[in-house]
Formats: structure tokens, C-alpha cells, sequence
């Protein structure tokens, strides 16, 4: 493979981003390719904010220069590590603020097929390009594993669709909306319709909507602070533990770290939120969504209590802010032969990852939301985009053959 570039990384959202950032530096020869910061760009709701405080919301850059509080600073935007929820524009800015300083050269272009080939790997673009690669990193997200429950997912999407589908909601103006879900997303978007005008129901299976407490003072006395720790994903010590080890998460038996990246820190919704849910608009608790028909223009929805009451709810359109769920059997764009050798944990689509975030194909590493069951909650968040973008670079930085002169000099 005397032509082929030494890593390839898929995907340009915050741990493709942050990975790159940490490449280029080493000297490591890389191409890079996807939307930057497409899924807060295109399946975010317009007017959300951030649930993760400012200092958890940072990009990984081998310098420490490029945080969120940096960024805010150089463009006088208001800032707080705890307590000042971010904008999702300001995040947005923020990511492309990084992107064109530390990794300048993404190719904005979908890659099509990854394929292995002579003990490395050929990716085809969009664009009909063809690249070789001798290590591929898949850095792509949730966005291709939106999860619609059971009884929406047969619905056309004119009457219903997963909250990922919209960043304008004031098209449901004067419409009846039911938002299924207790999540941050499902909450947030019932907030944001209902102050858009729309009249909104919001459905959940949960008995009771749980709410994030307020983040702790970080000032707060020793004691204090040793019996329940403030860490990236929030505070008491399970979460310092999924905060800052996921190295150590790893060891954890197969059961335990399947069922707690699924369920730890959530759902719920983030403090600031609670005044614009409650109070405001109906929220119909312990209830699940059994049926569901198309009803002329609207839907129909059959719902079930867990004491076995049933009701029927009619509405012109129905969100589900059910969240996703990672599948890598549905990544059309890595070839059968990728997929069929990837090795998954069981119970769940996301691939089995060494400590160094590669897979069970040698030379093929994932990072993000996709490892969760593995290196565990942290890596639904952005804050998790520091160990994975930090490990996978030593390791590849390591083994590159290409480097470049100013990398070798200074012994990296
Ligand atoms: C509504 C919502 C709110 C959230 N809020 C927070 C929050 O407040 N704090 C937090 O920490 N986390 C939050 N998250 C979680 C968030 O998804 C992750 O933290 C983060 O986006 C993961 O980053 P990533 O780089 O893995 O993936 P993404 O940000 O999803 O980026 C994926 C990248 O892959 C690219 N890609 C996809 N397919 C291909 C392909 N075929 N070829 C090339 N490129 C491809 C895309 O173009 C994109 O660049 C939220 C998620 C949602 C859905």
C-alpha cells in the first residue's frame, strides 16, 4: 500500500474533530472526512441548549488551547464552566471555530464503502474518489441509529417522526403535537414546540419525569465535595467513575456495562428545563404507546398503563424523542465483509474495542457513542471525546511510518 495514507478518520463531529486535531499535530498523515458538526447542525432543534455544564463541553485539542471558554472569550460570548447552559449555536460556532484552525482540511464527503484490502483498508466518496488507508478510524455518531419504538416506527413520517428530524419547530404552530418520551430531547422539544405555539402532549412510560439536580458550587467545602465529587457527566461518585475511567469500565462483567451504558444519567431532564415543562402543557406519565394509526391528516395513538388502564390520544403529528440505538449492521457504508467481521458485544449492535479503541478487525477503530457498552457512558458525551481522541492518537502516532520532520524533532 505505498500509496495509502496512514489513517483515515470517518466523521467530523467532536471525537472526529478533537481525534484530528491530535493526528495532525503528531505528524500522522490523515484524511479526514464528513459534514463537521453535522448532527448539531442538521438534527438539532433550533433554541436548545447544551445539558452538559461548559467545562464538559470541550473539544480535545494536544494543547489545551482550544476550549469552549477560549472560544467564548475570543468572540464575546457569555461563559461559565458551571451553571450558564450553552447555546447550541454557540456550540456549533465553536466546533467550526475549532475545525478551521486545528483541522483545516476535512473533505466534506461522505464516505460510501470501507472495504478491506492488501492488509489495509479502501474507502470509496461520495464523489466517486477512491483512498487507501492503512488504519481507519469510524468516528460517526448517532445519527444513523435514530430508534423509533414498535408501534410509531410503522407510521408515515407526514404524521410522525423521531426529534432528530427537525430544527424548525414552529412549523407545528397551532398544531396538536404529542411528544413521546422522559428524556432531555423529548422534554426539551415539548418545551420548545409549546413556545413556538404548538399545543403539545407529552407522553412517557416513566411514573414520574426525574429532573437533574442544580450543579453543586464547586467551591463547596472538602468534606462536601469528597462525599459527592462533581465530574463531566455530573456528580456522586458512579458518575466520577464513568467520568474519568473508562479505561477501568472496561473490566466491568459484559452485563453490567451493557446495562449501564444504556441506562446511567438517564433519562432525565436538566434543571433549568423543569419551569418550561412543568405546568406548561399536559404530561401524561406511565403510560406506553401500544397502537398507532394514521387517522386522516393525523394519528391515533392506543396507550396502555402499567395497571392496565388504556386510553386513546388523537393529534395531528407525533415526535418520538425515543433516542437512538447504535447498530453497526445497519452502516451500509462499512462493506459486508467489514461488518460481518466485526465482532459486537452481545445484546447490542456496538462493536467489541480493545483499550485502544480497536476493533476486532485489526487496523479499524471506533470511537464515540458506538463503544459506549465497552469504555462505557462517557462516550455519549462530548467529554468523553478526550480519552478516546488522546488514546487512539499515542496509539497511532506510535505505529505511523509517516511523520513529519517538526513531530520527530520534538520526540513525539
Ligand atoms: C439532541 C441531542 C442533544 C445532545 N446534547 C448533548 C450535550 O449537551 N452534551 C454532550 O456531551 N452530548 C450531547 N449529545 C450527545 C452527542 O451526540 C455526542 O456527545 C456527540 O455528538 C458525539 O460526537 P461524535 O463525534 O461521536 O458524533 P457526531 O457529532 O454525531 O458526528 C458524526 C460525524 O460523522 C459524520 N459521518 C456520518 N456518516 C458518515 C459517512 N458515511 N462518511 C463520512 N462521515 C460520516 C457526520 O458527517 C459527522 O461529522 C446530544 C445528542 C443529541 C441527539
Amino acid at each position: 500500500m505505498s500509496d495509502a495514507v496512514e489513517v483515515a478518520i470517518v466523521g467530523a463531529g467532536p471525537y472526529g474533530l478533537s481525534l484530528g486535531a491530535h493526528l495532525r499535530k503528531a505528524g500522522v498523515s490523515v484524511r479526514q472526512f464528513g459534514l463537521p458538526m453535522q448532527l448539531w447542525r442538521a438534527f438539532m432543534p433550533e433554541g436548545m441548549f447544551l445539558k452538559s455544564q461548559g467545562f464538559a463541553s470541550n473539544l480535545s485539542d494536544p494543547d489545551g488551547t482550544h476550549t469552549l471558554e477560549a472560544f467564548c472569550q475570543a468572540t464575546g460570548r457569555p461563559y461559565a464552566s458551571y451553571g450558564l447552559p450553552v447555546p447550541l449555536d454557540t456550540f456549533v460556532a465553536y466546533g467550526q471555530w475549532f475545525r478551521a484552525e486545528l483541522v483545516p482540511d476535512i473533505e466534506e464527503v461522505l464516505v460510501t464503502d470501507v472495504a478491506r484490502r492488501d492488509g489495509g483498508f479502501e474507502l470509496s466518496l461520495a464523489n466517486s474518489e477512491q483512498v487507501r488507508a492503512r488504519k481507519v478510524v469510524v468516528a460517526i455518531g448517532v445519527e444513523h441509529f435514530a430508534y423509533v419504538p414498535g408501534p410509531l416506527s410503522a407510521l408515515p413520517d407526514t404524521v410522525c417522526t423521531h426529534a432528530s428530524a427537525h430544527t424548525d419547530l414552529s412549523v407545528f404552530r397551532d398544531r396538536d403535537v404529542v411528544v413521546v418520551g422522559a428524556g432531555q430531547s423529548a422534554l426539551e422539544s415539548a418545551a420548545l414546540l409549546h413556545e413556538n405555539g404548538a399545543k403539545v402532549t407529552l407522553v412517557a412510560r416513566k411514573d414520574k419525569i426525574r429532573w437533574n439536580g442544580v450543579p453543586l458550587n464547586p467551591e463547596r467545602p472538602p468534606l462536601q465535595r469528597l462525599r459527592e465529587p462533581e465530574s463531566g457527566l455530573g456528580s456522586g461518585w458512579a458518575t466520577w467513575f464513568y467520568s474519568n475511567h473508562p479505561d477501568w469500565f472496561r473490566h466491568l462483567p459484559r452485563s453490567t456495562r451493557v446495562y449501564r451504558a444504556r441506562t446511567a444519567l438517564g433519562p432525565a431532564g436538566a434543571s433549568w428545563l423543569r419551569t418550561r415543562v412543568e405546568g406548561q402543557f399536559p404530561t401524561l406519565t406511565g403510560l406506553s404507546v401500544t397502537s398507532a394509526k394514521a387517522d386522516g391528516d393525523g394519528v391515533r395513538l392506543g396507550l396502555a398503563g402499567s395497571d392496565g388502564s388504556t386510553r386513546e390520544l388523537a393529534a395531528d403529528h407525533v415526535i418520538a424523542g425515543t433516542g437512538y440505538r447504535t447498530d453497526l449492521a445497519r452502516l451500509s457504508f462499512l462493506g459486508t465483509q467489514v461488518r460481518s467481521g466485526l465482532k459486537t458485544v452481545a445484546g447490542t449492535g456496538s462493536s467489541v474495542v480493545g483499550r485502544d479503541y480497536q476493533t476486532s478487525i485489526p487496523g479499524l477503530y471506533v470511537i464515540g457513542p458506538a463503544v459506549a457498552p465497552t469504555m462505557g457512558p462517557v462516550m455519549r458525551f462530548v467529554f468523553g471525546s478526550e480519552h478516546a481522541a488522546t488514546t487512539v492518537a499515542r496509539q497511532l502516532a506510535g505505529s505511523a511510518v509517516s511523520r513529519s520532520p517538526a513531530a520527530v524533532t520534538a520526540g513525539r
